[in-house]
């Protein structure tokens, strides 16, 4: 007897060996302009990768010692799920010496990346029907991460004069009695703004009278501020909002250690207990060797940090002055990160020599990539075009040599 199957939807994807959930959720722009950035140069292209968000430099001197110091006392075996102790108190005294805030050891979390922390907060609480704000433009995990856990992502834009960052009017519309989380970031990537005290107390007042609302404060640009802008994070500057923030950082871009995978936090003790519960399903604590390290990153001496935010100041300051000269490019000046956000408004509508219409930022960026050689990301994979993120952390004749090319390629539309 013949038997005949049909093929349900469900069938389909677990043939793929693809869960449905992974449907609602996107490749990475910046990986895809790094990879075709790789294949041009492969058929002998000269090309210059400004896609890449990681700092060009070497981790300290200390750090790698502390790391060899634990690999030759044979540290080897797995650490509690939320970090070893050490690292946790250490993670407190940071968070007390340069927040301001107090964590007892029990509401910190140590995981395999910033990027985790992310993933065990938003996975760990968000369930589908719930909304999270996110503020555009952003780091391109956070709506990812939502739509992951079944979340609704509710996007706010900055408006009016706001430049890029949101006003407390464009918060307080988002909030519905749905809203789960704000996630924020400042210095922000992709735009290198960052929030005054001021502008951070006038966006808390709104949090203030929403109690259902939680807060991320992703602060992994903490340190990359430039002249004098002060460095605030939400719960310093809000303590009323302290029982509902989730503090969170990591040693990617204040060290320069983005391979070794390691985020901290400081949040409400429940929270953190869900947090490790479930990274204790998916990783068990990151990697004894990079607990020893952070250790010695966040005690051990400070001067690499300032030295590194003095390189990327510098940077930022040639990248900015050379984008000002490229024609249709308006480019605020970023406090901080190492990323410019030009917008590239003014040139969406017009045509390339090839005869291709840019008629956006993807346009823009692929164009410029295919012509000239300089790799680029769309803000509009950020959440807000028509921009373009360059990313600064390359060395200063690439930079140099980008901005020429940026500007031809823009001489070049008509
Ligand atoms: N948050 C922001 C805003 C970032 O730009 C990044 C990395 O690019 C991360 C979090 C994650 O960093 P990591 O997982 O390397 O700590």
């Amino acid at each position: 007897m013949a038997i005949t199957r049909t093929i349900e939807p469900e069938t389909t994807h677990r043939r793929a060996m693809k869960a449905p959930m992974l449907d609602r959720i996107a490749g990475s722009a910046t990986i895809i302009m790094t990879q075709r950035a790789r294949e041009l140069r492969a058929q002998g292209r000269s090309v210059i990768g400004l896609s890449h968000g990681q700092p060009d430099l070497q981790t300290p001197d200390n750090v790698r010692a502390a790391a060899i110091a634990a690999i030759e006392r044979g540290e080897n075996r797995y650490t509690p799920v939320p970090g070893l102790t050490e690292l946790r108190e250490a993670v407190a005294r940071k968070f007390r010496r340069e927040n301001g805030l107090d964590y007892a050891v029990e509401e910190t979390i140590v995981s395999t990346g910033g990027k985790q922390i992310l993933a065990n907060a938003l996975l760990g609480t968000v369930e589908p029907g719930d909304e999270v704000i996110v503020c555009a433009p952003y780091f391109v995990s956070y709506p990812q991460l939502v739509a992951m856990a079944g979340g609704t992502v509710v996007r706010v834009a900055p408006s009016g004069g706001s430049g890029l960052k949101i006003a407390p009017e464009d918060l307080d519309r988002a909030i519905t009695p749905r809203t789960k989380w704000l996630v924020f970031n400042s210095p922000c990537n992709p735009s290198g703004a960052a929030y005054t005290r001021d502008e951070l107390a006038a966006l808390a007042q709104v949090l203030l009278a929403h109690p259902h609302v939680w807060v991320l404060s992703d602060d992994i640009y903490e340190h990359l501020v430039y002249g004098d802008f002060a460095f605030c994070t939400f719960a310093q500057v809000a303590p009323g909002l302290r029982d509902r923030t989730l503090t969170m950082n990591g040693l990617s871009k204040t060290y320069a250690m983005t391979g070794w995978r390691l985020g901290y936090a400081g949040g409400p003790a429940a929270l953190i207990r869900t947090m490790t519960l479930l990274q204790s399903q998916v990783t068990s604590g990151t990697s004894v060797i990079s607990q020893w390290a952070a250790i010695e990153a966040l005690d051990g001496p400070q001067d690499f940090v300032a030295q590194a935010r003095d390189s990327f100041r510098q940077r930022r300051d040639i990248v900015v002055a050379l984008l000002k000269e490229a024609p249709g490019l308006d480019c605020a000046v970023p406090d901080g990160a190492f990323y410019a956000f030009p917008s590239c408004r003014d040139l969406i509508g017009k045509r390339a020599p090839s005869g291709r219409r840019i008629d956006t930022d993807t346009d823009f960026v692929d164009e410029l990539l295919e012509t000239d050689g300089v790799a680029a990301v769309a803000g509009s994979a950020f959440g807000l075009g028509p921009h373009i993120r360059i990313s600064y952390a390359a060395a200063t004749e690439d930079l140099t040599e980008a901005c020429r090319r940026i500007r031809k390629f823009c001489e070049s539309l008509v």
